[in-house]
């Protein structure tokens, strides 16, 4: 009875869950794909139970980084940390989940690997500031502005995990 019932359906999916969707945008920078750590950062929040919903390696241009980071352009190492993020291929990724964006950064830790906690990513993984393997968002309004910037809207895909009932009541 639907004329377009595929885009119906997409629509009314989207609504069911947009009260429970909350998205966080990670990238795995160039020293971490570098170091061979893809699986290992995946890993860890795949096991935690939130769900990836967006993939794909990049090589950002200078400018692109200029974008992620423009809140950080007054900061003296602005200029590098740009250079830094297009050197290189970077993993960048969407995960899905309750509380992801502040859950995300515990699992990653404190900015400066010398102060992270071990047991997270940087405190395990990572030992200078300037090379501190991974970027999570901050916050639910740069979530949403960082997913903008990486990802088109068709690249993020929504699908049911049969383990969500076994991780969300
Ligand atoms: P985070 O990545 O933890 O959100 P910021 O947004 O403050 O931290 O900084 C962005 C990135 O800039 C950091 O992840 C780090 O790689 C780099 N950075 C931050 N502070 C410094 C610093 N003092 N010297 C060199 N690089 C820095």
């Amino acid at each position: 009875t639907l004329a377009f019932p595929a885009a119906v359906y997409l629509l009314q999916d989207h609504q069911l869950h947009a009260a429970e969707l909350e998205r966080t945008f990670i990238a795995i920078k160039p020293d971490g794909v570098q170091r061979g750590l893809i699986a290992e950062i995946v890993s860890r929040f795949e096991r935690k139970g939130f769900k990836l919903v967006a993939i794909k390696i990049v090589v950002p241009s200078k400018e692109f980084a200029q974008k992620h980071y423009h809140d950080l352009k007054e900061r003296p190492f602005f200029n590098g940390l740009c250079d830094f993020l297009s050197s290189g291929p970077v993993v960048a990724m969407v995960w899905e989940g309750e509380g992801v964006i502040k859950y995300g950064r515990k699992l990653i830790g404190a900015t400066d690997p010398q102060k992270s906690e071990p047991g997270t990513i940087r405190g395990d993984l990572a030992v200078a500031v300037g090379r501190n393997i991974i970027h999570g968002s901050d916050g639910p309004e740069t979530a949403k502005d960082e997913i903008a910037l990486w990802f088109r809207p068709i690249e993020l895909v929504s699908y049911t995990s049969n383990a969500e009932k076994w991780i969300y009541e």
